[in-house]
């Protein structure tokens, strides 16, 4: 870690705390229900990170792992946002408990969108709800579907390549395109990760093969449903084409169900940051942050710091859980 933070943590069970230059005393009060409406503001020291992958999608780190090197790299909360699936968040939230450091059960889903891509993170999901468990099953029968079909392309291209080899790599999980480039790699057919992608893998190459995607409303509906708080990730992904094509995109999806963009981002520029932001302020969204850590070193990309340049307050977790519990009070 780079720009680690050197402040000691508030202990949970809050009391003395010192910060190296004096002491500083943790406010212990009761958590109002809803925080918002009773407009207290809960002082928090610690630093988030709210967009991370586990082994249950194409993350190195198990759960468990990711929790507990979290806790060591001195982060006060994370939200475990695997692609397409909530299979890692129980392990998370029951290593968590034991630990003792707070994980947000999560989810960053693909909606259908051109011509770039459009990711909707969903946090504080109720991995219960048989709505969202419905939906997600439904995306895994179709991914289920699509991986045999790069496996049949990468054959017809010449190369020596077995579904197995792929569900091995993937170590359990969820099988994505990532595991299907490690194994390219491994078996020396390419150079690079990078390379598998470019020459076989991605959108418009010759192994390429589209899977199923809800739409934007058809995303936001399952995560509110099951009592998400919504955040558009790296909308530089989108490819819009300016302000105003991604304002208008901005307002759509606001009204679709959308409660937060994703402002802080390792792969964004400090203008895209003060123009996301400024949407989030102008139409009166949440403004997230999280590194898209996948538990490998991609050029010196780190947990909770990105490559040096995030630090991102509890605070955002306060302002999500504030939303959370505002909507629920509207059903
Ligand atoms: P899948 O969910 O199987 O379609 O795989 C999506 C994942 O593949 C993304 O989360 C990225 O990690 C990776 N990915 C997609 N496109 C590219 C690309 N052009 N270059 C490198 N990685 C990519
Ligand atoms: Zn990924
Ligand atoms: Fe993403
Ligand atoms: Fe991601």
């Amino acid at each position: 870690m780079k720009k680690s933070n050197s402040c000691a943590r508030p202990s949970a069970g809050g009391g003395k705390v010192d910060f190296g230059q004096g002491i500083i005393y943790k406010i212990r009060i009761t958590i109002p229900l809803f925080p918002l409406l009773n407009g207290v503001r809960i002082m928090s020291m610690g630093y988030v990170d709210l967009h991370l992958h586990t082994t249950a999608s194409d993350g190195v780190l198990s759960p468990s792992e990711i929790v507990r090197y979290a806790k060591v790299k001195g982060l006060q909360a994370i939200a475990i946002t695997d692609h397409d699936t909530i299979e890692g968040c129980e392990e998370g939230l029951s290593e968590g408990k034991k630990i003792g450091f707070e994980v947000i059960p999560g989810i960053e889903i693909s909606a259908e969108h051109s011509p770039g891509s459009m990711h909707i993170l969903g946090f504080f999901l109720d991995i219960h709800h048989p709505f969202l468990n419905e939906r997600l099953a439904y995306l895994q029968k179709a991914r289920a579907e699509r991986n045999p079909k790069i496996v049949e392309k990468l054959n017809r291209l010449g190369i020596n390549i077995t579904f197995e080899e792929v569900v091995k790599a993937s170590g359990g999980g969820q099988v994505g395109r990532p595991h299907f480039a490690n194994v390219l790699l491994e078996k020396e057919y390419v150079r690079s990760f990078q390379e598998a992608f470019d020459r076989f893998l991605k959108k418009g190459a010759p192994a390429y093969v589209d899977k199923l995607r809800f739409t934007s409303k058809e995303a936001l509906h399952f995560i509110n449903e099951s009592k998400g708080v919504a955040a558009l990730a790296h909308p530089n992904t989108l490819g819009m084409n300016g302000y105003s094509e991604l304002e208008k995109l901005i307002l759509r999806l606001a009204g679709e169900g959308l409660k937060g963009i994703e402002v802080y981002y390792p792969e964004h520029s400090a203008g895209e940051v003060a123009q996301y932001k400024t949407l989030a302020e102008r139409y009166g969204l949440l403004m997230t942050g999280g590194t898209d850590y996948h538990g490998i070193e991609k050029n010196g990309l780190d947990i909770g710091v990105g490559r040096g340049e995030m630090k991102l307050p509890y605070s955002i977790v306060e302002n999500l859980k504030a939303v959370r519990n505002r909507s629920l009070l509207g059903r």
